[in-house]
């Protein structure tokens, strides 16, 4: 089959390599019939998230058919329209009985490094490096799904692709990242980035009952976005300090939460992301927090920071005095996708809400690696790439 893999920073090829195979009872074949990048697979791209190897398949965002499954699946069909969460959950653990999914105790084969480098290992994900498992992704024509009872979601007919991928990452990340923010009446939640995620972020604050969302980005097509889509007022941070901006619009207060979607690889141009740049590009950071430090700073007292972009590792200069002083609350992590699967499918059936409008791009498998490069460099108006294996 045709699959997208890493051979190193910058460098994705559309490969021949052989079909996956069921290697466990519980597992299911997939034939894939729609796929995305991610700005998570940007951190891979960029050559950020330590243990990838050349060869390894990407891609997280992916649903489809089944084509196989395994002698103890039972609840998956062959022939069932699926997507498929971007976690790997066992469902029967401490973690996954708490609702926890994306801190399985029982999907990552590669545990022990995890617990090297963060005391304890989360969930294996699909595609996303060794640390994560070292499991084949779905930007391909078929993929293994592991504990397929557990992770694959039935889409019922009357949908297209477009309106149901999203379920399997941004819209449930976009979705935690805004509950997480425990919204009252009346709040205001700003949002850093108007990528996928932090557009997902905005409609969902509007979903969970906030009063007022502010959408912050450089992108003018992303906060045009963030305008059109989310109905969000809108701050281009390369205009105005942000910081100071969202102040202002809350009477000096500060957002009562706010959100970082935007994540490790933040930019910035001020002398402090001039460190961030140089310190991550010898190795002696590992991320670029731009982004989180002001949210921080931004936040108001006693209010929430909720961090739904991704971090791999130490972060350098984090005002944490300022967290502490001002009693902030933190939430955050890989998105425990398997929990919103229902409820968010019913918002699209109902009409709240087509995720479908934030695709720019509809391109066969064999662009991905211009797939890549477009959405990395956000050339071409792009938001959100699709890729179609067919
Ligand atoms: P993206 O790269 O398309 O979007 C990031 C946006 O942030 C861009 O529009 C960029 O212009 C903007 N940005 C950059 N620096 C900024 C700054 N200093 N201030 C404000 N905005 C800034 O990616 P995406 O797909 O929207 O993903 C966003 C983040 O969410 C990534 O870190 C991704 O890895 C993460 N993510 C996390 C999960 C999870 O489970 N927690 C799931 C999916 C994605
Ligand atoms: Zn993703």
């Amino acid at each position: 089959m045709k699959a997208v893999c890493w051979h190193g920073a910058t460098d994705v090829r559309v490969d021949n390599v052989p079909d996956p195979k069921i290697i466990n009872p519980h597992d299911a074949i997939i034939k894939i019939t729609l796929t995305a990048i991610c700005g998570s697979d940007l951190h891979l791209y960029d050559g950020f998230i330590p243990s990838m190897q050349s060869g390894d398949i990407l891609g997280h965002e992916f649903m489809g058919e089944v084509v196989e499954v395994g002698s103890d699946v039972k609840r998956v069909k062959i022939g069932d329209r699926v997507v498929v969460p971007f976690t790997i959950s066992c469902g029967n653990c401490f973690f996954c009985q708490r609702d926890l999914w994306s801190l399985c105790d029982n999907s990552n084969p590669n545990a022990a490094i995890a617990e090297k480098l963060y005391g304890h290992s989360a969930a294996g994900l699909f595609g996303y490096s060794h640390i994560f498992g070292g499991y084949a992704g779905g930007q391909a024509q078929y993929a293994r799904v592991p504990f397929a009872d557990v992770g694959l979601f039935k889409i019922p007919d009357g949908l297209t692709d477009e309106q149901v991928l999203f379920l399997t990452d941004i819209f449930p990340t976009g979705y935690m990242a805004a509950e997480n923010c425990n919204i009252q009446p009346g709040d205001t939640v700003a949002v850093w980035g108007c990528g996928p995620v932090g557009l997902f972020a905005i409609k969902s604050a509007y979903m969970l009952g906030a009063d007022r969302v502010i959408g912050i980005d450089r992108v003018p097509e992303r906060l045009q976005l963030a305008k059109e889509f989310g109905k969000a007022e809108v701050i281009n941070y390369e205009e105005v300090d942000a910081g100071e901006a969202v102040k202002e619009m809350t009477g000096g207060r500060g957002p009562d939460a706010c959100i970082d979607a935007v994540g490790m690889e933040a930019h910035g141009t001020d002398a402090v992301a001039i460190y961030d740049r140089v310190k991550q590009a010898v190795r002696l950071e590992t991320d670029r927090p731009t982004a989180l430090r002001q949210v921080i700073v931004a936040c108001r007292k006693g209010g929430t920071v909720s961090i739904p972009g991704v971090y791999g590792g130490l972060l350098d200069k984090i005002p944490f005095g300022a967290a502490f002083n001002k009693g902030l609350n933190f939430k955050m992590g890989q998105t425990h996708v398997h929990r919103y699967l229902s409820p968010l499918l019913e918002h699209i059936q109902k009409g709240d809400i087509d995720p479908s409008y934030i695709i720019t791009h509809r391109m066969k498998l064999e662009d991905a690696p211009k797939g890549y490069e477009i959405f990395k460099q956000k050339k071409d108006n792009c938001i959100k790439v699709v890729l179609d294996p067919l």
